[in-house]
């Protein structure tokens, strides 16, 4: 057996036809549904991840705007530009780059965006949402994992699904869609005994760690779709998946690739927040 790849591109292709023609309904209000992206990481793959959402928004009809910030000081400056871009009526979603440097941590900053604009889901408005099942705005990660699955008709009702990781942003979020679609879920994290047992029951196997090849050949069930989240990046700039494909991709029944998997549905549906929350201004 040979996993099949869960690739992004027909179920964006879908997505973007239905934006620009929802950008362009905006239009004839006179609204442009516009990001800002608020990027106070640091780091150069943020700053790229942040320059592909703004080719992506311009690619689409939105406007996208980048704040870059300092890493490092007292953080008032974050929080005053996401609280400043909170009011702006020019801006209609506002996305805070992770991962947030170790300095801000204790700011809480995502709760400065106002949760009309917090277009990844991730204020704990959004978030408390989501766990009555009423969230307007879901974490884009977690939703991508669902989106994937529903395009390619996997089945998720009564399987066993495995999250590892245990983040706000992917781990805990998915692991309560999957829950609210009926799947049997454990959500493994760092404190785990025995990761490779949980694994190996996993009939829907999600790796959110960020450990390149955290999850090693021989850990996948045989027939096991794979949903692999994390991104990370070697010196030389190539990206490794958290699971070891060697090994794994043969047992599996389906695979996200490192690229061209979640990311690309994770963007697309960020700019379909952004348009929904211009929509809500103009009441459409
Ligand atoms: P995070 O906040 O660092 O969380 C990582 C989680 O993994 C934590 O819950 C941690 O457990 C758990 N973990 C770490 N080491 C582990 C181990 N050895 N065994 C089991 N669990 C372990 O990261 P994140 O923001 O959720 O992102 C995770 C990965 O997804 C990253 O590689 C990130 O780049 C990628 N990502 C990709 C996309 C995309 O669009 N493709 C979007 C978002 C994130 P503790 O809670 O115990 O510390």
């Amino acid at each position: 057996m040979s996993a099949r790849l869960l690739l992004g591109a027909p179920l964006v292709q879908d997505r973007e036809l239905s934006i620009r023609a929802r950008v362009q309904d905006l239009a004839s209000h006179g609204v442009v549904p516009t990001l800002a992206i608020v990027d106070a990481t640091g780091q150069e793959a943020a700053a790229r991840f942040a320059r592909a959402k703004v080719r992506m928004c311009e690619k689409l009809g939105l406007s996208a705007r980048t704040c870059r910030l300092p890493s490092s000081g007292s953080g008032g400056e974050l929080l005053e530009t996401l609280a400043s871009l909170s009011q702006n009526p020019e801006v209609h979603g506002i996305l805070l780059e992770n991962p947030m440097p170790e300095a801000y941590r204790g700011l809480d900053a995502v709760t400065r965006i106002v949760p009309a604009k917090d277009v990844e889901g991730l204020h704990p408005f959004n978030l408390g949402h989501l766990l009555s099942g009423t969230g307007e705005f879901i974490p884009t990660t977690a939703a991508a994992c669902l989106e994937l699955l529903h395009h390619y008709e996997i089945p998720i009702t009564g399987r066993q699904a495995v999250v590892v990781g245990r983040s706000s942003v992917v781990g805990r979020p998915v692991a309560l869609l999957l829950l609210a679609q009926d799947a049997t879920v454990t959500i493994c994290h760092s404190r785990t005994k025995d990761l490779a047992h949980h694994t190996r029951q996993a009939d829907i196997l999600v790796v959110a760690a960020g450990h390149p090849g955290l999850v090693k050949a021989g850990m996948v069930k045989p027939g096991a779709v794979v949903l692999d989240v994390g991104m990370n990046f070697t010196e030389q700039g190539k990206a490794l998946g958290d699971v070891e494909t060697e090994g794994n991709l043969e047992v599996a029944s389906a695979w996200t690739p490192t690229l061209g998997g979640i990311g690309p549905v994770t963007t697309i549906l960020l700019l379909e927040n952004v348009v929904r929350a211009a929509e809500k201004t103009v009441g459409t």
